[in-house]
């Protein structure tokens, strides 16, 4: 992932995510104030340039502080001119007066230049700049009093958005902000060094400078992950020399990697599960890209992303397919490693990341997500919207339990599945099964409040929803069989699925159509098959008066065992008589379920769970069909 990280950031300019705008509008008159100290004739003058955005680039405005507000302020370029000189002005007609002020940022600058030099950082051009600004500070601010700052009226007073510092030597004026040598000093600020010694880059291998601490800003991945490298220090010890031989970074990969995190921050981005927490996209790129080609590459991946995530990212995605390259993607971006995280005010929650996924798979997921989303939206005849099984919607199908701490949701097991999903890796089936029976388990017993999660319906969908809900499993986890992500259940006998030939009722025969599409293992069929049954009991109850269906009652939600199935199967037969349900149709339904049963009793024994899953979604597909029209309410 650092290494992905550091071959990004070699290709940004270090500057482009840190330069801050100052707050002007559209068409306002605003001024950078260029702070003129002419050498030759020994005064100050302001010279004014019409603020326009490229300004703030071109005079690397990156903020008067980066760490802390109490840090001293060494720049070039900034907001404020009280950083460098205040107005002597005391009401009285003379207002050209001002005097520097003690910890002016010349000053400050100098110091700075300084102390790099001493921990042997200083590059020549940063000597260069250092030279220009003892003479400045020599000339104008030791020991002087007040000076005259020239050209400098209300009006520039008022306007002005910027400042920066310029000298006029020799005839010639130079800008400081511009000098080569400010580019290396904001580096080594920004960098902040603070302690460096003599080591081996762990990220580039070099042996140089390395810093104690990197330091990375709070609320950044970067800041998580050599946390965790500190916890792999042997012993007790936090010592710097502990730190040192578990993780010391170079300077320039310290700022390449901290330019590609902002980068892809920015642009590479995208929030999950309704902004619940984000996935951050970190490409390894094959070569050196132009800023343009990475740009258009980066919302090309993002796209393609963002359609593995929702039905509105797919529709996005497929707008903009004509301008899709994948062989340039192909050839210079290959794969990306995926971070799922959480960034919050003070710092950034790791919840979990997946390496080199190929962005071919991206493609393929996309193409698995939409095939098996389009046959759910055919099979039921609702739109492919509400079927459409991206990350976003399967956060709707985990119920997630709340942590420790109250409010936040347990993230881990989402995340873990995506993972699996992104690396087309091995999820164990028996878990998800788990997870389908206790989203039923929330709808039933109305726990919404600790699976926070799963959204509650209005009372009167609360079935149906139960329904939609594990029916939309089932395509889920035809999702994860086709991608090979689950296996197929362990009981299954390796006899093909058993075609029951009943064309002639069309509720029967959607049935049939329903065992295809799923593929439907013998014992699966017969336990839905019951399920069925235990709808079409549960909507006489609900006829009757009996809301809650007391026939579920009977199927317990955290898993049937075979005496309990066989139980139940006595129970529905009764009822059927009770409710006189014994139709030509249900009676085929039970006599196909109980000789599937029977053929699979050993079967039977082995997964109680995944038994009362198949179970309930019969009564799901019962349930549902009739509720939205599918089949007449009588
Ligand atoms: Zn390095």
């Amino acid at each position: 992932m650092l290494d992905s990280l550091q071959r990004l950031g070699k290709q940004l300019d270090f500057f482009d995510n840190i330069i801050k705008n100052p707050n002007v509008r559209e068409g306002e008159e605003r001024y950078l104030v260029r702070v003129v100290f002419d050498l030759d004739e020994k005064k100050v003058s302001a010279d004014p340039r019409k603020y326009q955005q490229e300004l703030a680039k071109e005079y690397l405005w990156i903020g008067n502080t980066f760490r802390a507000a109490r840090e001293k302020v060494a720049r070039l370029t900034t907001d404020n001119l009280k950083y460098l000189m205040e107005s002597t002005d005391s009401g009285k007609a003379d207002k050209t007066q001002w005097r520097f002020v003690e910890e002016n940022l010349i000053s400050n600058t100098l110091t700075l230049i300084y102390d790099f030099r001493q921990k042997g950082l200083s590059t020549s051009k940063m000597e260069e700049l250092g030279e220009i600004l003892s003479e400045l500070e020599r000339t104008f601010i030791k020991g002087s009093g007040t000076v005259v700052f020239e050209n400098f009226d209300e009006h520039l007073k008022r306007q002005a958005v910027l400042y920066t510092v310029c000298v006029r030597k020799s005839g010639e004026l130079i800008e400081l902000a511009k000098h080569e040598g400010y580019r290396d000093f904001l580096r080594l600020v920004i960098g902040m060094p603070g302690d460096v010694r003599e080591g081996t880059c762990h990220v580039c291998g070099t042996t140089t400078q390395v810093l104690l601490d990197p330091a990375f800003p709070s609320g950044s991945l970067l800041k998580v992950w050599t946390k965790d490298k500190k916890g792999f220090i042997s012993g007790p010890s936090e010592s710097d020399e502990a730190i040192l031989s578990t993780f010391a970074i170079c300077v320039k990969c310290r700022d390449e990697i901290l330019s590609a995190w902002g980068y892809v921050k920015q642009k590479l981005n995208l929030p999950i599960a309704n902004a619940s927490f984000n996935a951050y996209l970190i490409p390894a790129a094959q070569e050196p890209l132009t800023k343009d080609i990475l740009d258009k590459l980066s919302s090309q991946v993002k796209d393609a992303f963002d359609a593995v995530v929702s039905y509105d990212g797919l529709l996005k995605f497929e707008k903009a397919l004509k301008d899709y390259s994948e062989k340039m993607l192909k050839e210079s971006w290959y794969k990306l490693t995926v971070v799922f995280g959480k960034p919050e005010s003070a710092h950034f929650r790791l919840l979990s990341f997946v390496q080199d996924v190929p962005v071919t798979d991206l493609h393929k997921l996309r193409e698995q997500i939409r095939g098996v989303s389009n046959k759910a939206c055919s099979f039921f005849e609702e739109s492919q919207k509400s079927w459409y099984l991206g990350f976003s919607e399967i956060y709707r199908l985990l119920p997630l339990r709340k942590g420790g701490r109250g409010s936040e949701l347990d993230w881990q097991p989402l995340v873990e599945l995506f993972s699996s999903m992104l690396s087309f890796s091995p999820y164990p089936r028996s878990r998800l099964i788990k997870y389908a029976v206790l989203l039923a388990r929330v709808y039933r017993f109305q726990l919404f409040d600790i699976y926070s999660n799963i959204p509650k319906p209005k009372a009167r969908e609360s079935d149906r929803e139960l329904c939609r809900a594990l029916l939309k499993f089932n395509y889920f986890f035809k999702l994860l069989e086709d991608m090979g992500v689950v296996g197929r259940a362990e009981s299954e006998v390796r006899e093909g699925i058993p075609i029951i030939e009943w064309e002639s009722d069309e509720r029967l025969r959607k049935i049939g159509e329903w065992f295809r599409e799923m593929g439907y293992s013998g014992l699966q069929q017969g336990l839905f098959l019951l399920g069925y049954l235990v709808g079409e009991v549960g909507k006489a109850q609900y006829d009757k008066g009996d809301e809650k269906k007391s026939i579920l009652n009977k199927i317990d939600f955290n898993g049937m065992k075979a005496e309990k199935v066989i139980t139940l199967s006595n129970q529905i037969l009764k009822s059927l008589r009770d409710y006189r349900l014994l139709t030509a149709s249900n009676e085929r339904i039970y006599y196909h379920a109980m000789k599937l049963l029977n053929k699979h009793l050993d079967e039977l024994r082995v997964n109680p769970v995944e038994n009362a899953f198949y179970l309930l979604s019969g009564y799901a597909f019962s349930t549902y069909i009739r509720l939205s029209g599918g089949g007449s309410r009588d």
